[in-house]
This record gives C-alpha cells, structure tokens and sequence, in this order.
C-alpha cells in the first residue's frame, strides 16, 4: 500500500471520548424514536443517539427509511434529552438537510464507503463545515478505500473525523454477520493513533448473543466507543430486527464490560513487562533472522531447481511440511490455523524467490 500522510485530526474534539452510538438501526416513527431514547436515558447521560433516516437496503421495496420526516424526530429526542444525534448521510442532498435540522453528527455508511464519486459529493457539501464525520469501514476488506474516504474528508477541512469497524462482508463470516478481521483494525489504529476508532458491534455480530464478547474485544484492543442498534421492541423493527437490543439489554450489557486501562502506574507490572518484551523483541529478531536464513537455503535450492530444469513446485514436498508442522505446533499448543496461516506466508516468498532466481526477466508485480 502507497504511503500515507497523517491525517489532521482535531485532537480537543478527539480527546471527548467515548463516542457510543446508540439508538435503532432506523427512525420508524416519533414513538418509537422518543421511547427507545427513555430507555438509553435511564442507562446513559451523554450517548450519542443513532438512527438511519435513509437506508440503502441490498433489495428495493424493503423498508428504505422514514425520510426527512426522521430528522425532525431525532430534533425531538435531542431537545428532550439533551443527546447528540447522529445519522447516515450518502449524498449532498442528505447533508443538507441534516445540516438544516442540526444534527450534530454524520456517519458513512459501508456501502456508500466503497463509493468515491459518492464520498467525494458528501465531502464537498461539507466543505467548510465544522461537524464531525464517522466513516464506516467498506463492506469488502479493502483498508486503502476506508483510508481514501477519510482522506477526502480531511481534504475539505473536516477535522473531526472518526473510524467506524462493522466488519467486512465475507462468505465465510459465521458466526458473524460481517467478519471483525480484527487486524485490519489494528493496522489502522497503528497508522492513525490519533483517529478515533468506534466498534459496531451490532452489524458485525448480526445477533445480539455475540455482542458482548465482541463490545469487550473492542474495549480490550483500547477502541473509542461502541455502536449499538437499540430498539424499544427490536421483535418488530423495520429493519435489521434480528440484531437489535433493548435499552435494558444495552445498559446490562455495558455494566458488565470490564474496563481496563491503557497502562498502570504500578511499578512491578511496568518492569515485568518490560522484561517480558523485551524477551518477545528478542524471539521476533531471531526469528526474521532465521527466516532470512531459510530464504536463503530456497535461493540455492532454487539455483539446482534451474540448472536441472526441475519445477518450482513439488506439492507433495509442501503437504509433508504443512502437515509435519501443523503436527509439531499442536503439540506446542499452536493452532492449526496460527501454523497454516505462517507456513503460507513462508512458503509463497519462497516461491518469490526461486522465481526470480529461475526466471529473472519476469517482473512479478509487488503484493503490497
Ligand atoms: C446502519 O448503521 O444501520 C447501517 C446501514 O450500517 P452499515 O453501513 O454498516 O451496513
Ligand atoms: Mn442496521
């Protein structure tokens, strides 16, 4: 991936964490808006209230949203209950009216994410404009799209900008709706320690059974707040019912998640960390070293492979190594994943190698 600036986030605004989000996945109708808002009320003074107005739905003739109509609801629940609200925008016409009815915050949806023609129509109607922007993640995995958004925001002079991880859509995503792949995450976070980082737990788990171990992954990898769709009566939600909570579920929930610190004063657990670090920094370099080593052994198997005109590939040779591996790693205590995933790794910069030792003149493009 192509280098990237920092981005210019404005740190006082960043620093007013956490950012929670929670509130329906659509604004149904004026009661339905006020009395899910009573509920959060009893659990939270200052959440930031959620409700899609307009909703891009994967079939037409679902349930796309109550409109304009919607915003004048989320005014209601903000002047009753002193929330900030917020909700999806995906075109300039939906800025404006936002901007209107003051809402204070908007979020970029997954789909409309993946979209620049689409990101960069928001990004202009908001040239100029001092409200905060949450982006979600694309729906697919695809780290330099969800930076590009970002990065067209910040272009127009939006200082105020988050991240929001609901998960990548993905055919093999059980038990999840939407896929964690938690180190995505984590490589954004690195990049831009000083973007804040909101988990939607409700579009990732799809059920409300999994959203507390998910809410505590969040707050255990120190993200910024959580995104929670919250439905007074979520049996019969217009739409995403199957993963919507009660206010009461929400505020147990949110009691039971253990809130750890992102460090300690304790002087005994600073200097056994240290220690312990430095004992991991030390088996990381042994173990570049000892891969650099392995590569090398490949060059030269490589240079036999040339001269006696034998292939890369032996797949037979590669099953006995995977499956001796994962063998010895299960032994270790290492998952058959954790050993596949790594041999993998391995074993294609090998190929890397040898290819470019067999056939110079093939310039294999940079995976980056
Ligand atoms: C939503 O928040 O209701 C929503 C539509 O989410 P996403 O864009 O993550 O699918
Ligand atoms: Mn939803």
């Amino acid at each position: 991936m192509a280098s990237h600036a920092l981005l210019d986030i404005d740190e006082q605004w960043a620093a007013t964490v956490p950012f929670n989000f929670y509130g329906p996945c659509s604004a149904e109708s004026e009661e339905q808006m006020l009395q899910t808002a009573a509920g959060i009320a009893a659990g939270f003074n200052s959440p930031i209230y959620r409700a899609g107005i307009w909703k891009p739905r994967t079939r037409p003739n679902s349930f796309e949203g109550v409109g304009t109509i919607g915003l004048a609801w989320l005014k209601k629940v903000k002047e009753e209950y002193g929330f900030q609200t917020s909700t999806e925008v995906a075109n300039a016409n939906h800025v404006e009216h936002c901007l209107k009815q003051g809402v204070d915050i908007l979020w970029i949806g997954a789909r409309t994410t993946v979209s620049p023609f689409a990101v960069q129509e928001i990004a202009e109607a908001l040239k100029g404009v001092d409200i905060p922007v949450f982006v979600k993640n694309p729906i697919h995995a695809d780290l330099s799209l969800w930076i590009g958004a970002l990065e067209r925001f910040n272009k127009v002079g939006v200082r105020k900008l988050g991240a929001i991880h609901r998960g990548f859509h993905q055919l093999d995503s059980a038990p999840y709706r939407n896929l964690p792949k938690w180190e995505l995450v984590i490589e954004l976070m690195g990049k831009y320690p000083n973007l804040p980082m909101v988990c939607d737990v409700s579009h990732i788990c799809g059920t409300p059974e999994l959203i507390p171990h998910v809410a505590q992954k969040a707050m255990d990898l120190n993200m910024n707040g959580l995104m929670v769709e919250t439905h007074v009566t979520p049996k019969i939600a217009l739409s995403d019912a199957k993963q919507q909570i009660t206010p009461e579920v929400l505020i147990d929930l949110v009691s039971q998640l253990e809130r750890r610190a992102r460090t300690t004063d304790n002087e005994e657990y600073r200097s056994n960390l240290e220690i312990l670090r430095g004992e991991i920094d030390k088996i990381d370099a042994e173990a570049i070293e000892l891969m650099a080593r392995r590569m090398e052994l490949a060059k030269k198997i490589g240079l036999y492979k040339r001269d006696n005109k034998v292939t890369i590939l032996q797949v037979d040779r590669w099953q006995n190594i995977l499956d001796r591996s994962i063998e010895n790693g299960k032994a270790l205590g290492l998952s058959a994943k954790f050993v596949k995933g790594l041999l993998n790794n391995v074993h294609d910069e090998s190929i890397r190698q040898q290819n470019s030792i067999m056939n110079p003149d093939h310039k294999r493009p940079e995976r980056t």
